[in-house]
């Protein structure tokens, strides 16, 4: 299908070309070079994190944090439910179990009392869990003030999924930040993208220099090739580091951009009892990477998520449903679940609207228009 009005798609500054161009004219074409370094160092002073360490992917950033926490086989990870499934897919790959938590209803992030029943639960059982990975959804910061105290208190490491949250602020503070370790994702379709990469962001160098390690085929410092350990080849191209240099040049204008965009959709849409949206409770900062409404069980009977979708897919616009819920896949339904399925209902009831940088005002009230006529009918 293509689309006039897409999700999220890339939107170039300007600025990435002349990086590109000094890659190849340096000919460092190579998962290594000044852009990368640069970028790594650039994301430090736009993030706060003392190091960062610029990957392939989210995902392989993901995979690294679990490597780098030494978390194997047999391990228990305690992993948000409603999540896009490359977020609990690294739990797999490093052979440890994932455990699935609930949502609460005001971030649509962990809930902190599911997350203490089930940290007790595999306490009680003599089983520790190994870490606990939460997600900022569509960039909303999670309760990261209960979450982080609970990790403190029974001394697990805590892993930020920020794939979707660069730029979003806790307490004044990015986020990706506050765990042990924080990934980032820089995919097409994020906030700014790189084509295709991640990086993982620490506080504590011996994370980063052990990931570093591993993503580059775990080579031990001689001249010939000695290898103790399984590696992997994860790093970030030299090419895809110097569009990210170009990309994080205007992070501040589509942080901007984005929460533009949800500003319009809620003075459109806020009166519809039917329909609610992400909170942003005090202190709060989200980069509103897509803007997310749900539209609750009273109108169900006559619209639902189905109609507006392809009401708007009529229309040539990309919308989509809430992530479906890990403890709903088909893969991960055998794995333990805490919670009341709250997730399970911000999937049926939710739906991502278009949200791009590069859209303008009369898109945003095209969109509005086309909803606000199937609701109001
Ligand atoms: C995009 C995304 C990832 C994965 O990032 P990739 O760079 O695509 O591997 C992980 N978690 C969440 C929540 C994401 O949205």
């Amino acid at each position: 299908m293509q689309y006039k009005i897409y999700l999220s798609p890339p939107h170039m500054s300007g600025c990435e070309m002349k990086y590109v161009q000094e890659a190849f004219d340096s000919n460092w074409v190579a998962p290594a070079g000044p852009n990368i370094d640069a970028f790594e160092e650039e994301l430090c002073r736009y993030t706060g994190s003392k190091h960062a360490l610029a990957v392939s992917s989210g995902t392989a950033a993901l995979h690294l944090a679990l490597l780098s926490l030494g978390i194997g086989p047999g391990d228990i990870v305690l992993c948000q439910s409603l999540t896009f499934v490359a977020t609990a897919n690294p739990i797999m790959y490093v052979g440890a179990t994932p455990v699935f938590i609930d949502s609460e209803p005001v971030t649509w992030n962990m809930c902190p009392n599911a997350l203490e029943d089930a940290i007790l639960h595999y306490i009680n059982l003599g089983k520790r869990p190994k870490a606990v990975i939460v997600l900022h959804l569509y960039g909303m910061p999670a309760m990261l003030d209960e979450i982080l105290y609970l990790c403190k208190k029974y001394e697990i490491p805590l892993i930020e999924d920020a794939a979707e949250a660069l730029g979003s602020e806790y307490n004044g503070r990015k986020v990706g930040t506050f765990g042990d370790i924080g990934i980032l994702s820089f995919n097409g379709n994020k906030i700014i993208t790189t084509s295709g990469g991640g990086a993982m962001l620490s506080g504590n160098a011996q994370y980063i220099e052990k990931a570093r390690f591993l993503a580059m085929q775990a080579r031990e410092p001689v001249r010939h090739y000695e290898h103790r350990e399984v590696g992997y080849n994860y790093r970030m191209s030299n090419i895809c580091a110097g569009i990210g240099r170009g990309q994080l040049e205007v992070i501040d204008e589509r942080v901007k951009q984005r929460r533009g965009n949800f500003e319009f959709y809620f003075q459109q849409l806020k009166t519809l009892r039917e329909i609610n949206f992400q909170k942003e409770p005090i202190g709060v900062f989200s980069n509103r990477w897509l803007t997310a409404m749900t539209i609750s069980r009273s109108v169900a009977s006559r619209v639902n998520v189905n109609t507006i979708l392809n009401e708007l897919n009529n229309y040539g616009i990309e919308s989509r449903p809430v992530w479906k819920p890990m403890h709903l896949q088909s893969i991960y339904a055998s794995q333990k679940y805490f919670g009341n399925n709250i997730s399970g209902t911000l999937y049926e009831q939710g739906i991502c609207l278009p949200s791009g940088t590069a859209m303008h005002e009369a898109d945003l009230r095209y969109i509005c228009g086309i909803i606000l006529n199937k609701l109001q009918r």
